[in-house]
C-alpha cells in the first residue's frame, strides 16, 4: 500500500548511527508546541507558501476550484490540499508537503546511498511524524529494506497502540525513542497528550527492541529544568536504557510556520547553546551514557 512522505533527506548524520538516509512520514497524534516539523501533524498532503518568492502572476488563483487561493497566500480553513495551484506556481513559491509513495519507490531512493551505509555502519531512519502511525506501510517499506541487508532506525514519540511496535520491532536495529517529560499534566499542556502511555511502550520496548535511545528534545519553558531532566534520567536507568540523548531547542521550523500561515509558539524563546545544556546535565549523577545532540 501508499504511505504519506513529506521528504527523503539523504546523507543525514543525527538520525542514528552512520550516515543515513532519512524518510519522514506525514502524521503525528502530538502537537507538540515547538515542533521542529509541524508540516507533520496532518497525515494529508499540505500546501506551504513562500511568500519570498511570489512573483505575483496569479495563476495559483485561476485553477483553484474552492476559492482558497490568493496571491497572498491561502485560506487554510477551505484548502483541501489538493495541490493545483502548487502545479501552476512557476515561482515554487506555492509548494506541496506530502506525497503517496509506494514502498518499493522508497526503496529505490533509500538504495542511492547504500555504498555509504556500507563504510559508516549507516543506513535508513524512519521519522515523521509518528511514522508507527503508517503502520501497514512502514511494515512492507521495513521488510524490503531487510530484503537488501539494511539497517533500519525508528524515531518515534511513542505514543501508537504497543501492537504496532510488536510488529516491527525484529525488523529494526535501533530505536530512537522521544521522552519529553515523565510529567503527565504538564505533558498534556504542552504536547496535546499525557506521557502515560508513552512511558509504558517504552519499557515493554526495551523487552524486545534490539536497541533502544531515548532522545529528549530539551525545550526552555518546558523541560529545561534540573527536576524534569533528572526525572527523566531516572526512568531511564529504572527501564534499563543505557543511551539517552539530549537535543537542545532551536529554531529552524520557524519560517515553515509561517509559510502554513500558522503562528510560532513562542518567539522570545532563544535556542539553547549545546555548552549550556552540558554544564546543566553533567550536574546530574548517572551510569548512564548521556550525549548532547542525536
Ligand atoms: S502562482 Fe505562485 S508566483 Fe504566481 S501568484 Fe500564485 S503563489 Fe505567487
Ligand atoms: S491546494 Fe488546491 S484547494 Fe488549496 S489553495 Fe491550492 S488549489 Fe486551492
Amino acid at each position: 500500500m501508499k504511505g504519506c512522505v513529506f521528504d527523503i533527506q539523504r546523507f543525514s548524520i543525527h538520525d542514528g548511527p552512520g550516515i543515513r538516509t532519512t524518510v519522514f512520514l506525514k502524521g503525528c497524534p502530538l502537537n507538540c508546541r515547538w515542533c521542529c516539523n509541524p508540516e507533520s501533524i496532518n497525515l494529508l498532503p499540505e500546501l506551504m507558501f513562500n511568500p519570498e518568492l511570489c512573483i505575483g502572476c496569479g495563476f495559483c488563483v485561476e485553477v483553484c476550484e474552492v476559492g482558497a487561493s490568493s496571491i497572498k497566500g491561502f485560506d487554510r480553513s477551505r484548502c483541501t490540499g489538493c495541490g493545483k495551484c502548487a502545479d501552476r506556481c512557476y515561482a515554487e513559491a506555492k509548494y506541496v508537503k506530502g506525497r503517496y509513495m509506494e514502498p518499493k519507490d522508497v526503496l529505490e531512493k533509500v538504495l542511492k546511498d547504500v555504498s555509504f551505509y556500507k563504510r559508516t555502519n549507516g543506513g535508513v531512519t524512519f521519522s515523521g511524524g509518528e511514522p508507527l502511525l503508517q503502520i501497514d506501510f512502514l511494515e512492507e517499506v521495513l521488510n524490503l529494506c531487510q530484503t537488501k541487508n539494511l539497517s533500519s532506525a525508528i524515531e518515534t514519540c511513542g505514543y501508537v497502540p504497543w501492537k504496532n511496535f510488536e510488529r516491527i520491532a525484529h525488523l529494526v536495529e535501533v530505536f530512537l525513542f522521544d521522552i519529553k517529560s515523565t510529567n503527565n499534566i504538564k505533558h498534556i499542556e504542552y504536547t496535546g497528550v499525557g506521557c502515560e502511555r508513552i512511558m509504558e511502550n517504552c519499557e515493554r520496548l526495551t523487552k524486545i527492541a534490539k536497541r533502544l535511545v531515548i532522545r529528549v528534545p530539551v525545550i526552555p519553558g518546558f523541560n529545561y529544568s534540573l527536576d524534569d531532566i533528572t526525572q527523566i534520567i531516572r526512568f531511564a536507568e529504572k527501564i534499563g536504557v543505557r543511551e539517552v540523548n539530549f537535543l537542545p531547542y532551536h529554531r529552524f521550523a520557524e519560517s515553515k510556520y509561517s509559510y502554513m500561515g500558522l503562528e510560532y509558539w513562542n518567539p522570545s524563546v532563544e535556542r539553547l547553546d549545546d555548552s549550556l545544556l552540558k554544564e546543566f546535565i553533567d550536574k546530574i549523577e548517572t551510569f548512564i551514557k548521556v550525549k548532547i545532540g542525536g
